[in-house]
């Protein structure tokens, strides 16, 4: 439920009405940022007759009750886009951030050659997987904690935060103390431990769809992050799986204006994943632009061919140059609504 308090309603009431809806069985979830104190009610059965209890209590303006199964991040919980602020980049404003780096970290200088051409394009994030999920275990698994150095280190020396994937719960310390942005990979959205465990944290948390996930899905592996403390969440389209061979995965690219109607959220898009092949990614990422997501993820790479993963769906340090130029212009359009929504 939400309880949206009178414009009036007095510190004293507020008080109280929070300590009635522990009563009943509720955790409260105050909102941030509205005019007017809005408390949010979690639970996971509802009595009877508790909504127009609570709505006579002093103070209350108006009880509703949330009829999506995801509480938290629901539109109906809160109706403004909420922005996410992840080092120099936020997501969810009138600046569209991309991240942009290497699927994994391979050596000291591939890290720091990609971060300072990232950085001169134009990128706001450095990626760059430590510890990689691999469809054989016979293929590079990530540098792991050497990598996060690196990656770290890299983001230091070029001002750019970093963002970079968890893989276990085990490694939650370690890839705190490292990253900006803390990723969970596709083949991890319905890990409920490692959902929970990034909750608990401070670092924002960007969640990507799992390959055969619905939107629905999605939307509750975000609810668990949120439901268990932490809201700087940033959800990922990066294509799933259908009978279709011609790209690694299927961009959905229809789940970016669904979820901008179902969430809160900041949506971005990674059209790596999605495509699988560098040639197509720029066409993708102006059809991320234009069909509103919050930002981008892409993987580029100083020398693809030589890539330990994912080469052939990485940029060039020249092709991430040039795409992001020809973006400029439909980034300048995508920016004036929100621009004019900031200032109203
Ligand atoms: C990645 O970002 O390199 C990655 C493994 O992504 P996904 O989880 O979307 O496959
Ligand atoms: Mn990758």
């Amino acid at each position: 439920m939400i309880i949206s308090m009178r414009a009036d309603a007095t510190e004293n009431q507020i008080g109280h009405i929070c300590a009635r809806i522990r009563e009943f069985g509720y955790t409260v979830h105050t909102m941030p940022g509205e005019k007017r104190v809005v408390i949010g009610a979690i639970g996971s059965k509802y009595v009877e007759g508790t909504l127009e209890a609570l709505e006579a209590t002093p103070g209350v303006e108006k009880v509703v009750r949330i009829s999506a199964p995801y509480k938290l991040v629901s539109r109906e919980f809160r109706s403004s886009p909420s922005i996410v602020r992840v080092a120099g980049a936020s997501f969810g404003g009138s600046v569209f951030p991309v991240i942009a780096g290497p699927c994994s970290v391979e050596s000291e200088k591939q890290i720091m050659e990609t971060a300072e051409g990232v950085k001169a394009s134009g990128a706001m994030l450095l990626r760059g997987g430590a510890f990689k999920p691999r469809t054989s275990p016979y293929e590079f698994q990530g540098l792991e904690v050497e990598g996060l150095k690196l990656l770290a280190r890299a983001g230091r020396r070029t001002g750019l935060g970093v963002v970079t994937e968890l893989m276990s719960v085990e490694q939650l310390g370690v890839v705190v103390e490292h990253a900006d942005m803390i990723q969970i990979g596709a083949r991890n959205m319905q890990n409920f431990a490692l959902l929970k465990a990034v909750g608990r944290q401070p670092r924002p948390v960007l969640l990507k769809r799992g390959l055969s996930a619905t939107i629905r899905e999605l939307l509750m592996s975000a609810e668990y992050i949120a439901a268990h403390g932490n809201t700087r969440i940033v959800l990922c389209e990066r294509g799933i799986r259908t009978f279709e061979t011609a790209t690694r995965n299927t961009c959905d690219i229809s789940a970016i204006p669904v979820l901008n109607e179902l969430t809160h959220l900041p949506v971005i898009l990674d059209p790596s994943h999605a495509l699988g092949k560098r040639d197509l990614v720029p066409a993708l990422a102006r059809a991320a632009v234009a069909v509103g997501a919050d930002g981008m993820i892409v993987e580029v790479h100083p020398r693809p061919e030589e890539a330990l993963s994912d080469g052939a769906q990485s940029l060039t340090l020249p092709q991430f140059r040039a795409m992001m130029r020809e973006l400029d212009p439909y980034i300048r359009l995508w920016a004036q609504p929100r621009e004019l929504a900031a200032s109203a």
